[in-house]
């Protein structure tokens, strides 16, 4: 596939943010990696002339921006969505670095649509947004001042896939194992979870104190698997038939 083909199925997913700035920063960071394809989720000001500065030569990736009103409808139908962090979280997930980060979306791009979600200025990334993730990565900063500015994080994670895409052009990137379905798409997976969110109610299965930590363990437990679509329709099948004998 041309390189073209496999930027274009990069998206750079910016949530809530804050100061237009850094949207044009990020803007041209995506462009002078070779990137196009930036999501804006509920961005507090836009669109707003200092976004169009801060961009400089990049005017034409603002152009193309698309903004949505949910973190959902920005990785709809991506099949590898990796979220960022400024800092470690509570609750433990697959974590890789920006190397690693570069190489698997650049890898993953040759056969489907990847999201990289970066956070809120003042606060990141939700733990629900997280948990919607396979992977998080942490650009590994000084952890007495770790948090990058959001359009400088963006420039650093775009340079490792630009690297990996370089890699690739030399022939010096493996490329994946070929598997015979599709993995499932970020929306598909979401239908998923609500599905067995409700058959385990149905069920009574929730520990009526803490429902919250059983949910999250499964998506982190479903996103480790990396189910491929087949799976998650016979999964989806096999939740029907259980509803079915409860509710009979
Ligand atoms: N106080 C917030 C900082 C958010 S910084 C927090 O602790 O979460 C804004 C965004 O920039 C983050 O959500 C993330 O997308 C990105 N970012 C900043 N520093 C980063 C780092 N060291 N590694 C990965 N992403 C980082």
């Amino acid at each position: 596939m041309p390189t073209a083909e496999r930027q274009a199925k990069i998206r750079i997913v910016l949530v809530n943010t804050a100061h237009p700035g850094n949207i044009g920063g990020a803007a041209r960071a995506m462009k002078n990696m070779g990137l196009a394809e930036l999501y804006l989720v509920q961005p507090r000001e836009y669109p707003a002339p200092r976004a169009v500065w801060r961009a400089a030569g990049a005017r034409d990736v603002l152009s193309n921006v698309k903004v949505v009103s949910s973190v959902d409808e920005a990785i709809a139908g991506c099949g590898l969505v990796v979220g960022t962090s400024a800092r470690e979280r509570r609750i433990p997930w697959p974590l890789i670095d920006p190397r690693e980060c570069g190489t698997r979306i650049w890898q993953e791009s040759e056969s489907h649509d990847v999201a990289l979600l970066f956070g809120r200025e003042d606060r990141g990334l939700t733990n629900e947004e997280l948990q919607k993730c396979h992977y998080h990565v942490h650009i590994p900063s000084n952890p007495d001042y770790s948090s990058l500015n959001l359009a400088t994080a963006v420039q650093v994670l775009c340079y490792e896939i630009r690297m990996a895409s370089l890699a690739d052009a030399e022939g010096n990137l493996p490329s994946l194992q070929e598997w015979d379905q599709p993995p499932v798409a970020a929306d598909d997976l979401e239908y998923f979870h609500e599905h067995l969110a409700q058959t385990m109610a149905d069920l009574n299965f929730f520990d009526p104190e803490n429902p919250k930590q059983l949910l999250t363990r499964m998506r982190r437990l479903f996103n480790r698997v990396r189910m491929d679509q087949m799976e998650v329709s016979i999964l989806r099948g096999l939740l029907s038939s259980v509803q079915r004998m409860i509710n009979k």
